[in-house]
């Protein structure tokens, strides 16, 4: 796996579920390489940000 295919699956593991195989190439991946475990950290951040934004206007009193 290179970074970009690393990359791809750390985008597409917020929308689909990973294969099993695809889960270890990016372990091994993620493992050896700083850039893309930087970036898979962001993208947990991003999912985390949006997700407490959404709660937010859930629970807005005002709907
Ligand atoms: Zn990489």
């Amino acid at each position: 796996m290179n970074c970009k295919q690393a990359t791809r699956l750390l985008s597409e593991q917020m929308e689909r579920p990973l294969s099993a195989k695809e889960i270890i190439a990016l372990r091994v991946h993620t493992a050896m390489c700083v850039g893309c475990r930087r970036f898979g950290i962001q993208m947990k951040d991003l999912r985390d940000i949006s997700k407490g934004y959404v709660n937010g206007e859930n629970n807005n009193p005002e709907k």
